[in-house]
């Protein structure tokens, strides 16, 4: 398999560290709010790498961690703690809106087809990794202390520049715009990695260390939580392309000095969504999330279908015209399949050739454009019997998971509202004891392929 890497900045045969399984580590969501669809866009593209190399045949061992320390998405003392300002906005704790946020994400996730990782870590749940870390940076002269705080000191790192590519003599004179000036540091781009001295004194989020109470840096997080899960060695690093500069600089800065060895392999990132203005973010512009496209009238899976039409490494530019290209390209997709005849009809011709044309494209720097394609010619081959059509397509929905083979499962809101309505009277007559009733209505229901499921809490539905 080939792939980008970041590191090398050219495409690379991918080569695990063991043979047939991969350790792959994917920065999480900073769950102060919803994910706008351009952080989604990087989650589908790290789905669709885990599950092309699963159907390469690699065991995919994958971490993830969740930010709920909202002062851990800045460097040092910039920025603000966007965790605490969305616990002010909202009338919580921060650990209500880290729980709700967090939930959020997952169900955003679950709408686009995107599997939750082996792994999801909380940042706040490895406090005593980050510090046995810390304490042997600065034991080995990596780390020192200023003003109450621990900053990493750039200048003894390996190769400091060689993810961002980055020039140092330009970088020095970006900073003095781009970076508050912390006088604490010995050199502008030395980072916290423990803060007992800052400008966020009325945060919630402290714990105990040998420095004093305080809190960690940005970085340390992912260097911890993957020490801790994946261990010494990491195969792929992904997340988007503004995570390159500083964050997993710092990281591979502070991993590599504290393992004393080369960490991660291949570096993999994704390119943006951006909108008319450029890159999408929650500050700027329309906050587009997966609810707003859905209460407009967009299934979540036609999105994933526009993002796997362009390449990962390519920006994106949103605009609801094409989102509705999309979305009507990807329903007439799917009612061709439909219509294809479902009678157990094999044959054994040309499926070695389909599948090794997917696997081709999965090699080649995960070219979902063609993947798709592949799924449009079979269609078209007159040599496939449509069974043999729809195993295959089902087969390279495992990776593309664009619910290509299953039927569609929405409702309109009338017939909601009557299922809503039925479930109310059956649970009433359960109440009652009036069980003749209640199976009354859910055979009743039934017949018209709804299936009621009774929960512990409540009863849902399912359409079958
Ligand atoms: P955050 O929750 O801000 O930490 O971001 C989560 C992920 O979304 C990171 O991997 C970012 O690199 C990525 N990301 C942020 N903005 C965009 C964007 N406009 N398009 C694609 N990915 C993005
Ligand atoms: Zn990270």
């Amino acid at each position: 398999m080939k792939l980008y890497n970041t590191l090398t900045k050219q495409l690379e045969t991918f080569t695990p560290n063991e043979k047939n399984t991969v350790r792959m580590y994917t920065c999480g969501p900073t769950v102060y709010h919803y994910a706008h669809i351009g952080n989604l866009r990087t989650y589908i593209f790290e789905d669709i790498l885990e599950k092309g190399l699963e159907y390469l045949g690699y065991n995919v061992l994958r971490v993830m961690n969740v930010t709920d320390v909202g002062h851990l998405t800045n460097d040092s003392d910039t920025g603000e703690d966007k965790m605490q300002k969305s616990a002010i906005r909202e009338q919580k704790s921060v650990y209500e809106i880290a729980d709700f946020y967090e939930n959020a994400f997952f169900l955003d996730c679950n709408k686009l087809n995107i599997r939750k990782p082996n792994v999801v870590e909380r940042a706040t749940k490895h406090i005593d990794t980050y510090i046995l870390m810390i304490k042997k940076l600065l034991d080995e002269g990596y780390a020192y202390q200023s003003n109450g705080n621990i900053y990493f000191d750039v200048s003894k790192a390996n190769n400091y520049y060689q993810l961002s590519g980055k020039n140092p003599k330009d970088l020095f004179v970006g900073v003095r715009e781009t970076v508050e000036e912390d006088k604490n540091k010995r050199n502008p781009y030395d980072f916290g990695l423990w803060f007992t001295v800052s400008k966020f004194s009325n945060q919630e989020m402290k714990w105990d260390s040998p420095w004093g109470v305080g809190y960690p840096g940005w970085h340390i997080e992912c260097s911890g939580i993957s020490y801790k899960f994946l261990g010494e060695y990491l195969d792929i690093h992904c997340g988007g392309v503004d995570n390159i500069f500083p964050h997993h600089t710092n990281e591979i800065a502070q991993s590599e000095a504290f393992l004393g060895h080369k960490w991660c392999n291949y570096w993999i990132h994704g390119e943006h969504l951006n909108d008319s203005q450029g890159k999408m973010s929650k500050s700027k512009g329309e906050f587009l999330t997966i609810s707003l496209l859905e209460e407009k009238g967009y299934n979540p899976l036609a999105y994933r279908f526009f993002c796997l039409n362009s390449h990962y490494r390519n920006q994106l530019v949103f605009s609801y015209e094409s989102l509705n290209s999309a979305q009507n390209a990807y329903n007439k997709l799917k009612n061709k399949i439909k219509k294809l005849d479902r009678t157990p009809n094999l044959h054994d011709k040309k499926i070695d050739y389909y599948k090794d044309k997917f696997k081709t494209a999965i090699e080649n720097d995960l070219n979902t454009s063609l993947m798709i394609t592949i799924i449009y010619d079979i269609l078209k081959d007159s040599e496939l019997t449509d069974f043999t059509k729809l195993y295959l397509i089902a087969d390279f929905d495992k990776v593309l998971s664009l619910g290509l083979i299953e039927e569609d499962k929405t409702v309109d809101e009338e017939i909601e509202l009557m299922i809503m309505n039925k479930i109310k009277e059956r649970d009433l007559a359960k109440k009652e004891k009036n069980y003749e009733k209640a199976d009354q209505i859910r055979n009743e229901l039934f017949a018209r392929g709804i299936k009621i499921i009774d929960g512990k809490e409540k009863t849902t539905y399912e359409i079958i």
